[in-house]
Protein backbone atom coordinates (compact mmCIF):
# COMPACT_ATOMS: atom_id res chain seq x y z
CA UNK A 1 0.00 0.00 0.00
CA UNK A 2 1.00 3.83 -1.10
CA UNK A 3 -1.18 5.45 1.04
CA UNK A 4 -2.02 5.86 5.10
CA UNK A 5 -3.87 7.59 7.27
CA UNK A 6 -1.42 7.69 9.37
CA UNK A 7 2.77 7.15 9.55
CA UNK A 8 3.94 6.19 12.92
CA UNK A 9 8.43 6.79 13.52
CA UNK A 10 8.88 4.48 16.18
CA UNK A 11 7.44 1.41 17.30
CA UNK A 12 8.12 1.65 21.10
CA UNK A 13 5.42 1.80 23.61
CA UNK A 14 4.32 4.72 22.79
CA UNK A 15 4.37 4.25 18.95
CA UNK A 16 3.37 0.34 18.89
CA UNK A 17 0.10 0.79 21.12
CA UNK A 18 -0.86 4.10 19.23
CA UNK A 19 -0.67 1.76 16.07
CA UNK A 20 -2.69 -1.00 17.77
CA UNK A 21 -5.62 1.31 19.08
CA UNK A 22 -5.83 3.12 15.56
CA UNK A 23 -5.66 0.37 13.14
CA UNK A 24 -8.17 -1.56 15.44
CA UNK A 25 -10.60 1.75 14.88
CA UNK A 26 -10.17 1.25 11.19
CA UNK A 27 -7.10 3.47 10.34
CA UNK A 28 -5.04 2.72 7.52
CA UNK A 29 -1.42 2.60 9.56
CA UNK A 30 2.18 2.30 8.66
CA UNK A 31 4.29 1.69 11.56
CA UNK A 32 8.09 1.98 11.17
CA UNK A 33 10.85 0.70 13.38
CA UNK A 34 14.50 0.92 13.18
CA UNK A 35 15.59 -1.89 15.51
CA UNK A 36 15.66 -5.58 14.50
CA UNK A 37 15.21 -6.74 18.22
CA UNK A 38 13.97 -4.57 21.09
CA UNK A 39 17.31 -3.89 23.05
CA UNK A 40 16.74 -4.56 27.03
CA UNK A 41 16.93 -1.20 28.46
CA UNK A 42 16.14 0.29 31.97
CA UNK A 43 13.08 2.09 30.35
CA UNK A 44 9.38 1.77 30.50
CA UNK A 45 9.14 -1.19 33.27
CA UNK A 46 6.65 0.39 35.91
CA UNK A 47 3.89 1.44 34.10
CA UNK A 48 2.27 3.70 36.77
CA UNK A 49 -2.18 3.14 37.99
CA UNK A 50 -3.24 5.50 36.06
CA UNK A 51 -1.25 4.69 32.90
CA UNK A 52 -2.71 1.15 33.43
CA UNK A 53 -6.42 2.54 33.43
CA UNK A 54 -5.59 3.76 30.33
CA UNK A 55 -4.37 0.86 28.74
CA UNK A 56 -7.58 -0.78 30.10
CA UNK A 57 -9.51 2.05 28.43
CA UNK A 58 -7.42 1.55 25.31
CA UNK A 59 -7.95 -2.61 25.39
CA UNK A 60 -4.00 -2.64 25.52
CA UNK A 61 -4.22 -4.36 29.64
CA UNK A 62 -5.19 -7.99 28.14
CA UNK A 63 -1.62 -7.94 26.21
CA UNK A 64 0.35 -6.95 28.84
CA UNK A 65 -1.03 -9.38 31.36
CA UNK A 66 -0.36 -12.01 28.47
CA UNK A 67 2.71 -10.89 28.01
CA UNK A 68 4.06 -11.80 31.68
CA UNK A 69 2.89 -8.20 32.91
CA UNK A 70 2.76 -8.36 37.51
CA UNK A 71 1.45 -5.77 39.52
CA UNK A 72 3.24 -4.16 42.56
CA UNK A 73 0.46 -4.15 45.62
CA UNK A 74 2.55 -2.46 47.77
CA UNK A 75 5.86 -0.09 48.33
CA UNK A 76 8.52 -0.68 51.16
CA UNK A 77 11.05 1.42 51.52
CA UNK A 78 14.15 -0.96 53.05
CA UNK A 79 16.44 0.93 54.64
CA UNK A 80 19.77 -0.52 56.31
CA UNK A 81 19.19 0.90 59.65
CA UNK A 82 15.71 -0.86 59.48
CA UNK A 83 14.89 -4.74 60.33
CA UNK A 84 12.61 -5.97 56.81
CA UNK A 85 10.06 -6.65 59.18
CA UNK A 86 9.53 -2.78 60.70
CA UNK A 87 10.03 -1.85 57.38
CA UNK A 88 7.34 -3.69 55.57
CA UNK A 89 4.95 -2.39 58.97
CA UNK A 90 5.04 0.68 56.70
CA UNK A 91 4.10 -0.61 53.60
CA UNK A 92 2.42 1.58 51.31
CA UNK A 93 -1.03 0.49 49.66
CA UNK A 94 -0.51 0.54 45.66
CA UNK A 95 -4.09 0.19 45.10
CA UNK A 96 -5.71 3.43 46.18
CA UNK A 97 -4.80 5.25 43.23
CA UNK A 98 -6.61 4.25 40.34
CA UNK A 99 -10.06 2.64 40.40
CA UNK A 100 -9.60 -0.81 39.42
CA UNK A 101 -5.89 -1.31 39.31
CA UNK A 102 -4.05 -2.94 42.33
CA UNK A 103 -0.55 -1.64 41.70
CA UNK A 104 1.47 -0.60 38.98
CA UNK A 105 2.39 -2.80 36.46
CA UNK A 106 5.46 -4.23 35.33
CA UNK A 107 6.77 -5.76 32.14
CA UNK A 108 10.49 -6.47 30.65
CA UNK A 109 11.06 -3.30 28.35
CA UNK A 110 11.84 -5.45 24.88
CA UNK A 111 8.41 -7.86 25.89
CA UNK A 112 6.66 -4.44 26.49
CA UNK A 113 7.68 -3.43 22.96
CA UNK A 114 7.54 -6.81 20.96
CA UNK A 115 3.76 -7.38 22.74
CA UNK A 116 2.43 -3.92 21.32
CA UNK A 117 4.26 -4.55 18.33
CA UNK A 118 2.91 -7.94 17.31
CA UNK A 119 -0.75 -6.78 18.72
CA UNK A 120 -0.29 -3.68 16.01
CA UNK A 121 0.31 -6.01 13.35
CA UNK A 122 -2.08 -8.16 14.44
CA UNK A 123 -4.66 -5.38 14.05
CA UNK A 124 -3.56 -4.75 10.64
CA UNK A 125 -1.33 -2.39 11.10
CA UNK A 126 1.63 -2.52 8.30
CA UNK A 127 4.51 -2.89 10.98
CA UNK A 128 7.80 -2.95 9.51
CA UNK A 129 11.07 -3.43 11.56
CA UNK A 130 14.78 -2.41 10.32
CA UNK A 131 13.65 0.55 8.98
CA UNK A 132 15.09 3.98 9.74
CA UNK A 133 13.25 7.21 8.86
CA UNK A 134 15.66 9.86 7.93
CA UNK A 135 13.18 12.61 6.81
CA UNK A 136 9.08 13.58 7.05
CA UNK A 137 7.90 16.38 5.72
CA UNK A 138 4.90 18.03 4.55
CA UNK A 139 4.25 18.25 0.91
CA UNK A 140 3.12 14.94 -1.73
CA UNK A 141 5.69 12.88 -3.32
CA UNK A 142 6.49 13.81 -7.21
CA UNK A 143 9.12 13.49 -8.83
CA UNK A 144 11.27 16.11 -6.70
CA UNK A 145 11.03 15.38 -3.36
CA UNK A 146 8.44 17.25 -1.06
CA UNK A 147 11.61 16.82 1.21
CA UNK A 148 13.56 18.77 -0.82
CA UNK A 149 11.01 21.44 -2.44
CA UNK A 150 12.87 24.18 -1.75
CA UNK A 151 16.24 22.86 -2.46
CA UNK A 152 18.06 23.86 -5.64
CA UNK A 153 18.41 20.44 -7.15
CA UNK A 154 15.82 18.53 -8.76
CA UNK A 155 17.49 15.41 -7.95
CA UNK A 156 19.25 15.49 -5.03
CA UNK A 157 22.05 12.79 -4.24
CA UNK A 158 20.31 11.50 -0.85
CA UNK A 159 23.29 9.64 1.09
CA UNK A 160 21.22 6.18 1.05
CA UNK A 161 19.26 7.34 -2.17
CA UNK A 162 19.08 3.56 -4.05
CA UNK A 163 17.82 2.28 -0.65
CA UNK A 164 15.31 4.75 -0.28
CA UNK A 165 11.74 4.73 -0.55
CA UNK A 166 9.10 8.05 -0.97
CA UNK A 167 5.84 7.44 -0.07
CA UNK A 168 2.83 9.93 0.03
CA UNK A 169 -0.74 10.12 1.75
CA UNK A 170 -3.25 10.37 -0.94
CA UNK A 171 -5.33 12.62 0.88
CA UNK A 172 -6.42 16.37 0.52
CA UNK A 173 -5.68 16.88 4.12
CA UNK A 174 -1.83 17.30 6.10
CA UNK A 175 0.30 15.35 3.11
CA UNK A 176 3.40 14.15 3.82
CA UNK A 177 6.53 12.56 2.14
CA UNK A 178 9.08 10.50 4.14
CA UNK A 179 12.26 9.24 3.68
CA UNK A 180 13.61 5.52 4.79
CA UNK A 181 16.62 3.37 4.70
CA UNK A 182 17.42 -0.07 5.88
CA UNK A 183 18.51 0.50 9.04
CA UNK A 184 22.14 -0.74 9.36
CA UNK A 185 22.62 -3.59 11.89
CA UNK A 186 23.55 -3.38 15.38
CA UNK A 187 26.69 -5.72 16.57
C1 LIG B 1 16.24 5.19 32.16
C2 LIG B 1 14.78 5.37 31.84
C3 LIG B 1 13.84 4.68 32.61
C4 LIG B 1 12.48 4.85 32.36
N1 LIG B 1 11.59 4.16 33.10
C5 LIG B 1 10.26 4.33 32.91
C6 LIG B 1 9.29 3.61 33.66
O1 LIG B 1 9.62 2.77 34.50
N2 LIG B 1 7.97 3.86 33.42
C7 LIG B 1 7.57 4.74 32.47
O2 LIG B 1 6.34 4.91 32.30
N3 LIG B 1 8.46 5.42 31.74
C8 LIG B 1 9.78 5.25 31.91
N4 LIG B 1 10.68 5.94 31.15
C9 LIG B 1 10.19 6.79 30.11
C10 LIG B 1 10.11 5.86 28.90
O3 LIG B 1 11.12 6.22 28.01
C11 LIG B 1 8.74 5.83 28.27
O4 LIG B 1 7.73 5.49 29.16
C12 LIG B 1 8.62 4.87 27.08
O5 LIG B 1 9.72 4.05 26.82
C13 LIG B 1 8.42 5.82 25.92
O6 LIG B 1 8.03 5.07 24.84
P1 LIG B 1 8.13 5.68 23.41
O7 LIG B 1 7.55 4.65 22.48
O8 LIG B 1 7.51 7.04 23.38
O9 LIG B 1 9.69 5.94 23.15
P2 LIG B 1 10.87 4.89 23.05
O10 LIG B 1 10.72 3.76 24.02
O11 LIG B 1 12.12 5.72 23.11
O12 LIG B 1 10.71 4.27 21.58
C14 LIG B 1 11.09 4.96 20.43
C15 LIG B 1 11.26 3.94 19.32
O13 LIG B 1 11.52 4.63 18.11
C16 LIG B 1 12.52 3.97 17.39
N5 LIG B 1 13.18 4.96 16.54
C17 LIG B 1 13.93 6.01 16.95
N6 LIG B 1 14.34 6.73 15.86
C18 LIG B 1 13.80 6.13 14.76
C19 LIG B 1 13.86 6.40 13.36
N7 LIG B 1 14.53 7.45 12.88
N8 LIG B 1 13.21 5.57 12.50
C20 LIG B 1 12.51 4.51 12.98
N9 LIG B 1 12.42 4.21 14.31
C21 LIG B 1 13.06 5.00 15.19
C22 LIG B 1 13.44 3.39 18.46
O14 LIG B 1 14.18 2.27 17.98
C23 LIG B 1 12.43 3.01 19.56
O15 LIG B 1 12.00 1.66 19.45
C24 LIG B 1 12.05 5.75 31.34
C25 LIG B 1 13.00 6.43 30.59
C26 LIG B 1 14.34 6.23 30.83
C27 LIG B 1 15.33 6.98 29.98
Amino acid sequence: MDSYDLLIVGGGIGGSALATVMARSGKSVLLLEKSEAYEDKVRGEWLASWGVAEAKRLGLYDILMAAGGHHVTRHVSYDESLEPKAAEAFAVPLGAFAQGVPGPLCLRHPIHCQALFDAAKAASAEALRGVNVLEVAAGYSSARPATRASGPSPRPSWPARKRCRRRSLARPFAPVCWRVERAPREN
